[in-house]
């Protein structure tokens, strides 16, 4: 399996040729190991939506052809998300929205109208759009990391058993946009229920990379709540995915209002839709959940396992390699036991973050990604951020922001990539003195 150095996938994926202009106007071939932000889509992706054109059409409002064929590739699609990911048809609801970011506020905006309040249980390990939208909603309250930058389980239990009833959700990543680390959802489930709890996955660099199973209702390790975005999973933006009990998301009027939410409405009375009409306020993104189908059923019948198998492989060659240059920095990598996905963070001694990743792209045409990557808690603990530091930088006396160099890898990566890259540091080690 995968002996050479080409990926398996490659021929999947719309892009992959392209040339960049890098100093002088040279043409490059282009890398992108900035698969964490998005990834491109996939050839079939691109023309499922070229296809789709010809059926272009309103849904749930029309008689006409094109909007019943519409409306069928939107119906049936919820099928197809919920299998991909071990939901379970007649108990979860799949809710589209634009990504991630707006799925958890959706969820943190019905949360606030059912509970009113009470404690969230978040993590030092979140991307901002599993933090933010729960601030000012509710309390608030962070499991640490322990020194390894792994989430600190006996702290979750130690919450877990202070807080107690009033606890409403635990919310954590399935895998950190930062490390790669994968948080053990099912444990952290089980525990969660334990004390009553419910648990949200953001699965946004999680369901790219490998297998997710929610579990049924009645397994103590179902996942309650799972969000995720298209564009991470080679599919285009703006579609993304919250899916979750129907019987809670029952329970509150709709987040958005509008068109499309309503089965009756006179000057003084409105009676709601059923889900998931009821959360959709608008025209929807017909043609984002027809490209995510298609998508999804391409990881499937890969299978996430091969593609997990595959990028755990990139990813410990690419440790390999770059822990052998000199002044390389990296960080979370040496781990034998790879329960991660392909993200490795690192930096160069004495060059900024920021400067690495400039030079490697204007020289070789090598796009990462530097900085905190939304997750500045995460990054100001695992680099030890003083609080002095932060509040200078508050007050803008320290312009420079601490954090990494990212690359991120997809499943079209090939080894022959990590060369280039390898070949790349070691020159601007060698420059930079
Ligand atoms: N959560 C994690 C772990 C992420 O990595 C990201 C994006 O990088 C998000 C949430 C937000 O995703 P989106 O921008 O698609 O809403």
């Amino acid at each position: 399996m995968f002996e050479n150095q080409g990926s398996p996938f490659r021929k999947l994926v719309a892009g992959v040729n392209a040339q960049v202009p890098i100093k002088n106007g040279v043409m490059t071939p282009y890398i992108n190991f900035d698969n964490a932000a998005t990834t491109p889509p996939f050839i079939s992706v691109v023309n499922r939506i070229i296809d789709f054109s010809q059926w272009y059409s309103s849904i749930h409002r029309g008689t006409g052809y094109k909007s019943k064929a519409s409306s069928e590739i939107y119906d049936s699609s919820r099928e197809s998300v919920l299998n991909f990911v071990g939901g379970s048809p007649d108990k979860d609801c799949v809710i589209y929205v634009k990504n991630t970011t707006e799925a958890i506020n959706k969820l943190s905006n019905m949360y606030k109208d059912i509970y009113g309040g009470g404690v969230i249980l978040s993590t030092s390990m979140e991307h901002h759009s599993n933090d933010l939208p729960w601030r000012n909603k509710f309390r608030v309250d962070y499991i640490n990391i322990n020194k390894a930058g792994r989430l600190d389980l006996d702290d979750l239990e130690k919450k877990l058993s202070f807080y107690r009833k009033s606890i409403r959700l635990v919310t954590i990543t399935g895998a950190s946009n930062v490390t790669g680390f994968k948080n053990p959802i099912h444990h952290i489930a089980r525990l969660t229920h334990k004390y009553g709890a419910r648990i949200l996955v953001d699965g946004a660099q999680l369901v790219p990379h490998s297998f997710i199973d929610m579990k049924p209702h009645c397994s103590p390790e179902h996942i309650d709540y799972l969000v995720f975005s298209a564009h991470k999973m080679y599919a285009p933006f703006g579609i993304g995915v919250l899916i979750g009990p129907r019987a809670t998301f029952e329970k509150c009027p709709p987040d958005y209002k509008g068109g499309g939410t309503v089965d009756l409405v006179t000057h003084n009375y409105v009676k709601w839709a059923k889900l998931p009409d009821k959360e959709e306020a608008g025209t929807p993104n017909v043609m984002g959940v027809a490209a995510l189908v298609e998508s999804i059923n391409i990881l499937s019948s890969i299978g996430m396992g091969y593609i997990d198998e595959y990028e755990k492989r990139l990813t410990e060659y690419a440790a390999n390699s770059l822990s052998n240059i000199p002044d390389i920095e990296l960080y979370y990598a040496a781990e034998k036991n790879f329960d991660k996905v392909s993200i490795i963070p690192f930096n160069i001694k004495g060059l900024h973050h920021s400067q690495t990743a400039r030079i490697l792209s204007d020289e070789a045409g090598i796009g990462v990604r530097s900085g905190c990557f939304c997750a500045q808690p995460y990054v100001q603990k695992l680099l030890n951020v003083s609080l002095m530091e932060i509040e200078e930088r508050k007050r803008g006396i320290l312009k420079n922001h601490p954090g990494f160099v990212r690359i991120s890898f997809g499943m079209y990566n090939t080894f022959d990539e990590i060369d280039v890259l390898a070949l790349m540091l070691k020159k601007i080690v060698s420059n930079k003195d």
